[in-house]
C-alpha cells in the first residue's frame, strides 16, 4: 500500500506557483489577487477560509477577506459580488459556503463573473467542464485528479466508482474521470443513496472515490485487492488527544481498508490540501487570463 499524500504534493504545486509567481511579476505582470467572501461565523468555514488566506500570502499572492454577519441581506451580498466582479485588481474570488438559509446559494453563484469564478461553480464553468473546454475546475475534484496525474495512476479503462453525487465534489469529478483525457477516460459509476446494492458495485472498482460524510463507511469487506482508494470524507470529532481539540476522519475505515489498496489517501493530509493548491492554480489562471480576456 502506498499512501497517496497530499500534503507533500500540495507544497511541490505552491512552490511552482510561489516560483511562476516570482516570474510573473519581475516580467511587470501584476501580483494574482484572490478575494473571499466569508458570511457568519460557522468554525469550519472560518478554518477553510484562514487557510485559503494563508496559502495566498505563502505564495506570493495578495488576498483580501470580506467579511460580514449571518444578518446580511442577499441584495446587500449581491452587491458585495456585483463589487468584486466590478474591482479590476481581483482576478478571482469566493464565496464560502455554507450561506445563511435566507439567502440562495444558486443566485449569488449566477451573479459571479465566470472570469473570476475560481472556484468552478458557475454554471458556465460547469458546462465547460463537460464539454471539456479549457475553464476553472472546481477545486476538490482538481486536486484529485491532479493527485493521480502526479502519481502516474492509470485511468484509461479503469472502473471507477463514486460514492455521493454532490454537486462540489461526487458529480464533477465523475464527470472528470469520464472525460477523453489524461487522467480520465475511465468507465465511471456514480453512486448516492438511492443505490441499491452498493457493496457490490463498490467491490468491483480499480479507483473509488468516497465523498459522503460518514465516517469510516467504507469497509473492508466493500473493497477489492489492489484498489486505489481517495477519500473525500472529513467528519470533525472533538478529541483529547490531539491539540486543537478536534481530530479529522474520513468515509473509509483507513485501519481495515488501507491494507487492500495499492494507493489510498490519508484523512487528513490527502484531499484536503489539494482542494487549496488547486484553487491557487485557478487564481493563477485567471491573473494570467489564462481562459478569458
Ligand atoms: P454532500 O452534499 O454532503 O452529499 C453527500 C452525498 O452522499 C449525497 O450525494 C448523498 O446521496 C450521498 N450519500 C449519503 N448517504 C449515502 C449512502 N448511504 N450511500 C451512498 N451515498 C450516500 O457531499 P459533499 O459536499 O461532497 O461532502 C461529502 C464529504 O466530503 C463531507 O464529509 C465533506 O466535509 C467532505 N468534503 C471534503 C473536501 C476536501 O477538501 N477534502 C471538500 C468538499 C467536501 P443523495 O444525493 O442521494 O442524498
Amino acid at each position: 500500500m502506498q499512501l497517496l499524500d497530499g500534503r507533500l504534493t500540495s507544497a511541490t504545486i505552491k512552490e511552482e506557483i510561489a516560483n511562476e509567481v516570482e516570474q510573473l511579476v519581475k516580467s511587470g505582470g501584476k501580483v494574482p489577487h484572490l478575494a473571499a467572501v466569508l458570511i457568519g461565523d460557522d468554525g469550519a468555514s472560518e478554518t477553510y477560509v484562514n487557510a485559503k488566506i494563508k496559502a495566498c500570502e505563502r505564495v506570493g499572492f495578495k488576498s483580501s477577506l470580506v467579511r460580514r454577519d449571518s444578518s446580511i441581506t442577499e441584495e446587500e451580498l449581491l452587491q458585495i459580488v456585483q463589487d468584486l466582479n466590478d474591482d479590476d485588481d481581483i482576478d478571482g474570488f469566493i464565496v464560502q459556503s455554507p450561506l445563511p438559509d435566507h439567502i440562495s446559494e444558486l443566485k449569488i453563484t449566477e451573479t459571479i463573473d465566470p472570469k473570476k469564478d475560481v472556484d468552478g461553480f458557475h454554471p458556465t464553468s460547469v458546462g465547460k467542464m463537460a464539454l471539456n473546454l479549457p475553464t476553472y475546475l472546481p477545486a476538490t475534484p482538481y486536486g484529485i485528479i491532479e493527485l493521480l496525474k502526479r502519481y502516474n495512476i492509470e485511468t484509461s479503462g479503469k472502473h471507477c466508482v463514486v460514492v455521493g453525487r454532490s454537486h462540489i465534489v461526487g458529480s464533477p469529478v465523475s464527470i472528470l474521470m469520464a472525460r477523453n483525457s489524461n487522467p480520465g477516460n475511465a468507465t465511471v459509476t456514480l453512486t448516492h443513496s438511492r443505490t441499491q446494492n452498493l457493496s457490490e458495485i463498490t467491490k468491483t472498482a480499480d479507483i473509488l472515490i468516497v465523498a459522503l460524510g460518514k465516517k469510516g463507511f467504507i469497509t473492508a469487506d466493500m473493497v477489492k485487492e489492489g484498489v486505489v482508494i481517495i477519500d473525500v470524507g472529513i467528519t470533525r470529532l472533538p478529541s483529547d488527544k490531539t491539540k486543537s481539540g478536534w481530530k479529522l476522519w474520513g468515509d473509509v475505515d483507513f485501519e481495515s481498508v488501507s491494507p487492500k489498496a495499492s494507493y489510498i489517501t490519508p484523512v487528513p493530509g490527502g484531499v484536503g490540501p489539494m482542494t487549496i493548491a488547486m484553487l491557487l492554480t485557478n487564481t493563477l489562471s485567471a491573473a494570467k487570463k489564462e481562459f478569458y480576456q
